[in-house]
């Protein structure tokens, strides 16, 4: 199955995308986790993002299709993957449309998760992580056991310096401008299902399992 996961910073969508690529045995690629990565080792391109990152903004296009076409180009390109982050604008989905035509693969769906801004902005204010392993936590439904101490090696949690209020509601602004048009795209290709990003994660979970479903997979 080859999967685009699309929804606004905070929706759940990461933790979604996990748990999808376990029952389905899809390669998770998530460009957030790439682009962070490479701000924590310190590379070239890390260090090219990381500006925009810090306050919200998109990286530029051609920065991003670069990394995903490297990837696809390898000899062991994912067979069967989930996109979780990527592609963000227009640019980028007819980028990657290319590149998935080159390497002969075509995508199952493309599934949209629905938040409101304003629980958005609850949920991403609390959320805390580990800068040592990336571990990912929440003040209110995801507690670390020991009060801000990551539970796999006990480095003190910090917040995303783009997980402040003021940032997420750029981010979320951002989001809604481009998607429109990527929307738009993957509407006319019959691709997209929209399911609510509301409810406890194995719900949310249900219903996506349910709407691909309607691509033949079993839920
Ligand atoms: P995420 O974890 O997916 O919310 O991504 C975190 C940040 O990485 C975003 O706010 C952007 O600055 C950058 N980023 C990740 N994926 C992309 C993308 N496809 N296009 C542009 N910027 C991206």
């Amino acid at each position: 199955m080859r999967l685009i996961l699309l929804g606004p910073p905070g929706s759940g969508k990461g933790t979604q995308a996990k748990l999808l690529c376990q029952a389905h045995g899809m390669t998770h690629i998530s460009t957030g986790d790439i682009l962070r990565d490479a701000v924590r080792r310190g590379t070239p391109m890390g260090k090219l993002a990381q500006p925009y990152m810090d306050q919200g903004k998109y990286v530029p296009d051609h920065l991003v299709n670069d990394i995903i076409a490297e990837q696809f180009h390898q000899p062991d390109c994912p067979k069967a993957f989930l996109m979780d982050g990527y592609p963000r604008t227009l640019a980028q989905a007819i980028a990657f449309d290319h590149v998935l035509q080159q390497a002969s693969l075509g995508l199952t769906a493309v599934l949209k998760l629905d938040v409101p801004d304003d629980e958005i902005v609850r949920r991403v204010s609390g959320r805390r992580s580990c800068p040592k392993d990336g571990s990912v936590y929440h003040k209110v439904f995801q507690p670390p056991k020991q009060a801000d101490r990551c539970d796999l090696c006990g480095t003190r949690l910090t917040q995303r310096s783009d997980d402040r209020e003021e940032i997420v509601r750029e981010r979320l602004s951002v989001y809604h401008q481009s998607t429109a048009n990527l929307l738009d795209f993957y509407q006319q290709l019959k691709l997209l299902r929209v399911v609510s990003g509301l409810g406890a994660v194995p719900e949310i979970f249900a219903a996506l399992e349910c709407a691909l479903k309607s691509e033949g997979v079993q839920c």
